[in-house]
């Protein structure tokens, strides 16, 4: 693995456990076992500790403890991990963890604060219960709002609320009563996603099944561009597909989406990361808290696999897109010398029909094309079919 020694990089770590499986999510997370977690904090701090030696000490800049549900490990198992990372990290810029409504305690809150973790994320999705019930999230909307009155009391640092759309059977007003309720909370932060129906997911099984029906898909589309609009009226700045911000927008996200250097720790979690070759290389940790268990005899079953430059080409293009910002085309360039437009071969077309709007410093979506980029998004990636990469220099 080449040495990152000085070279800013984020990093994710992962908490697989949950007290309960949502039926829409496919994020790796298990509901049971949960005697195994100190064992699984301590292999992630070695898997950590392995990791930052044999890349050399990089510099940590953002650090994202997600999962799984972070706010349900018990409070010394917790304080060990915050304890080891905020060690390990004096030169980071941002800190986020997740968390559920149904467990933030005060005690969760301080030990955040204790060690420095400046941003909260709290997975809301929704305050009507019935979309809750289509989700399967069992959390009743006043221990949301107990919630958010501990956060109000104990939380230091800034905190953002996510919440969920293009849910089965929602209509307008319930949009229109979640986005009401997340603006008068006064985060910081929301994301506002539009649901995904995944596979190997309950809900997915339910919908396939005839026994929920699933939203028509312009109906969906009115309910995101609707809960859009409200939270655009409300001064919340529309940085990311599903992202919006009164402040600071998440720099660890934004270092994701631009593809920068990336250390996956936990289960689930995956890395990207580049070789002595200067291959960029992927490593996925197993879904599997017993592999992972093994730890360093097994390497916490770690997964390694060689991204060619075409395949980095089409990721850093799907996820720089995501930004309203779009793509910085002077970092495209340095890292595959040559300049987006020409890559992008129908840019002409689309700049035509008005779906992107380039400047010399950024290749974007207009504001017609990020509103419904997925389509556009088709239309690039075939266009890019073919296209031969031959010198990638990824650190720039
Ligand atoms: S949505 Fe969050 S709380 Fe629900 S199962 Fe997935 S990770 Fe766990």
């Amino acid at each position: 693995m080449m040495n990152l020694k000085s070279t800013n990089i984020s990093l994710y770590v992962h908490i697989p456990f949950c007290s309960n499986k949502c039926k829409y999510c496919d994020f790796y997370s298990e509901t049971d076992g949960f005697n195994r977690i100190p064992l699984v904090v301590t292999q992630i701090i070695n898997q950590l500790d392995f990791w930052l030696n044999k890349l050399g000490s990089p510099n940590i800049t953002t650090i994202f403890i997600g999962g799984g549900t972070p706010s349900i490990l018990p409070i010394d198992e917790l304080d060990r991990l915050l304890k080891h990372i905020d060690r390990l990290t004096p030169n980071r810029v941002e800190w986020s963890i997740e968390s559920n409504p149904e467990s933030i305690t005060d005690s969760f809150l301080n030990c955040c604060n204790r060690y420095g973790v400046s941003r909260l994320s709290i997975g809301v999705q929704s305050i009507n219960n019935a979309t809750l019930n289509v989700l399967g999230r069992r959390v009743e909307p006043n221990r949301v709002v107990d919630a958010l009155k501990l956060v109000k009391k104990y939380w230091r640092g800034q905190f953002s609320l996510d919440f969920i759309t293009s849910v089965p059977n929602q209509s307008r007003e319930m949009v229109l009563n979640d986005i009401n309720f997340a603006i008068q909370s006064n985060p910081d932060h929301i994301s506002f996603y539009a649901l995904s129906l995944e596979d190997g997911t309950k809900l997915e099984d339910e919908v396939s099944k005839g026994i929920i029906e699933e939203l028509e898909p312009k109906k969906s589309e009115d309910l995101w561009l609707y809960g859009r609009e409200l939270l655009k009226n409300a001064g919340y700045i529309n940085y990311e597909v599903s992202n919006y911000t009164k402040s600071t927008p998440c720099l660890h996200n934004i270092n994701y989406w631009e593809l920068k250097p990336y250390l996956g720790i936990g289960p689930g979690a995956v890395s990207t990361l580049i070789d002595k070759d200067n291959q960029i290389i992927r490593v996925s940790n197993k879904k599997s808290i017993n592999e992972f268990l093994k730890g360093r005899e097994s390497n916490w079953g770690e997964e390694y696999e060689r991204l060619n430059p075409e395949e980095f080409l089409e990721d850093y293009i799907i996820m720089g897109l995501r930004l309203k910002r779009g793509i910085n085309r002077k970092r495209f360039k340095n890292i595959f010398n040559v300049d987006i437009w020409d890559v992008i071969p129908i840019s002409k077309k689309l700049e035509e029909d008005g779906v992107i709007s380039t400047d010399s410093d950024f290749y974007k979506f207009s504001k017609r094309g990020f509103n419904i980029m997925n389509t556009f998004l088709v239309e690039i990636l075939d266009s890019i079919k073919g296209v031969k990469i031959r010198d990638l220099n990824w650190f720039y």
